[in-house]
């Protein structure tokens, strides 16, 4: 009997060495002519975002100019219950964020031109998020990756528009 993609899933997040062989059964469905290829990185990597210290769980390559479809590259984080606890979480991460990271960068979408010229993506996840949010209620996600998707897009917001401190006038 052949055994479901969520069992799959679930086999992959206890056993690392299970990991290529889940994402080389993963559609990409709708993603699929914009992403060249999904590659399994076993070693997570830690960065800054402003001077918060993040672990990437995926990330896609940038192309500004739509010639070679970008690389989605997954961490092993994004295995853990506490980043996808399903696999429709780690679904929606895939398909419906970082494959419309690809999207965005293999059309040339000016959001993406006009800030990826300038070191950051910020303007790009405001709307990669906006639209992952707008495709979980198709997705059986659970409630823990909507919040986090939720906060995500909320640092990413602050990022944009930081808050201004309010003038004080003292005597
Ligand atoms: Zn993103």
């Amino acid at each position: 009997m052949a055994i479901s993609l969520e069992d799959e899933y679930k086999q992959a997040q206890e056993n690392p060495r299970k990991r290529r062989r889940f994402l080389r059964k993963v559609d990409l469905a709708e993603a699929r002519s914009y992403v060249r290829r999904v590659r399994y990185c076993p070693e997570n990597v830690l960065s800054y975002l402003g001077d918060k210290r993040i672990n990437f769980v995926m990330t896609t390559d940038q192309n500004l100019f739509g010639i070679i479809r970008p690389t989605i590259t997954i961490y092993p984080i994004a295995f853990s219950p506490g980043a996808h606890p399903r696999l429709d979480d780690f679904l929606s991460t895939l398909i419906d964020h970082e494959g419309y990271h690809a999207r965005l960068e293999y059309e040339g979408d000016p959001t993406t031109l006009l800030t990826g010229a300038i070191g950051n993506n910020w303007e790009e996840e405001l709307k990669v998020h906006d639209y992952q949010l707008r495709q979980m209620d198709k997705r059986n996600c659970s409630d823990l990756h909507r919040k986090l998707t939720e906060t995500n897009r909320e640092i990413y917001n602050q990022l944009l528009s930081p808050r201004e401190t309010p003038e004080v006038c003292l005597s």
